[in-house]
């Protein structure tokens, strides 16, 4: 049992998401590479129960989300402009410290999550990295009303962009290879939906006048390069999903003459975490899950490579 210290909460865990950078993180599949052994886990909800001695922000017994970027130095140029994700000295969950998979977690009280009153943690905990990420990938790129939006990959980030790309008044089209997930995009409200297995997207979605926005979060840069293709003229490509081939063609005359934008997007601040919770407090959002017990991580982890899970698989620490 760890013990917190100055700035740190002890936190029993409620609730657990498996996201898919947490399989990034097991097989080594980025250029930044984690230190083995740790604890995976960033999606992590639980009570707090022990503080340390210079915690303010949290008390014992308030529900905290432990997200991936764990901790940030505060002070540097990117931090002090509200940009505390891109800060060179953080820390994350489940990658650079131990995360969320464990009944008790140690987290930094300055960068948890506070989940609000009437939030079951079973949905807290995949908004706390898949919700965040994929809610301020639709704030950088503007998407408003009148705008179409194309979602490629409707997994655990997927089923959620495409609702907020509709909060902001956006129209969905929803890209995936099963079936499944498509209903899934259907029963969320997507206008259209594509299966890439039968049908080319780029075309479908340039008959539907080309989109203006597309936001990538299948594991596969073939992806990247159609979510690329179905713009329109003035369009942008969020780049958000991380697959281990870490290269997609970028054609130099077509993004200069259709005056495209091309955007990364990594994960989302403090404060937009508060909104992603604040939304769903109010019955903006519904977030699919399916639950689990932790014994079956093994097991999990291939399930959802193999893309058999809808939405997100979130362990119950309860069950
Ligand atoms: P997931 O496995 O739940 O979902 C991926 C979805 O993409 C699945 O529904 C799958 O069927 C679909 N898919 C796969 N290949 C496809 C293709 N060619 N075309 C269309 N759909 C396809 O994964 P997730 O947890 O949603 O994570 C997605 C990616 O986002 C991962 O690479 C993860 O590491 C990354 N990620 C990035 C950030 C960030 O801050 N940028 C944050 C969290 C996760
Ligand atoms: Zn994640
Ligand atoms: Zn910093």
């Amino acid at each position: 049992m760890p013990s917190p210290g100055p700035h740190e909460v002890l936190v029993r865990m409620e609730a657990s998401g498996l996201c898919h950078t947490d399989i990034h993180a097991w097989r080594g599949d980025w250029p930044v590479k984690p230190d083995p052994p740790f604890v995976p886990g960033h999606e992590g909800v639980g009570i707090v129960e022990a503080v340390g001695s210079d915690v303010t922000r949290v008390s014992e017994g308030d529900r905290v989300a432990i997200p991936w970027l764990a901790s940030a130095c505060g002070s540097c140029e990117h931090c002090v402009a509200g940009w505390e994700t891109l800060c060179e000295s953080q820390e994350n969950s489940g990658y650079s410290v131990d995360g969320a998979y464990a009944e008790h977690a140690l987290a930094d009280s300055r960068y948890v999550g506070v989940v609000p009153d009437g939030v079951n943690p079973l949905e807290a905990a995949p908004l706390t990295c898949a919700g965040v990420t994929t809610y301020k990938a639709v704030k950088v790129i503007g998407t408003g009303p009148s705008h179409l939006v194309a979602v490629f990959g409707i997994g655990g980030l997927g089923h959620l962009a495409m609702q907020y790309a509709q909060i902001a008044g956006g129209t969905v089209v929803a890209v995936d290879l099963a079936e499944d997930k498509l209903d899934l995009a259907r029963r969320l409200g997507a206008a259209y939906t594509v299966n890439a297995r039968e049908q080319d997207p780029v075309e479908v979605i340039q008959d539907l006048g080309g989109a203006d926005q597309a936001i990538c979060l299948a594991v596969s840069p073939r992806a990247f390069e159609q979510a690329f293709e179905s713009l329109k003229r003035g369009g942008t490509l969020a780049m958000v999903a991380l697959p281990a081939d870490n290269h997609m063609t970028l054609p130099i005359f077509e993004t200069v003459l259709k005056g495209i934008t091309v955007r990364g997007s990594i994960v989302g601040t403090r404060n937009d975490l508060t909104e992603v919770f604040d939304l769903h407090a109010q019955g903006k959002t519904t977030v699919e899950y399916a639950t689990r017990a932790l014994d079956t991580v093994n097991e999990d982890f291939e399930s959802v490579e193999a893309g058999e899970v809808s939405g997100r698989l979130v362990f119950d620490f309860a069950s």
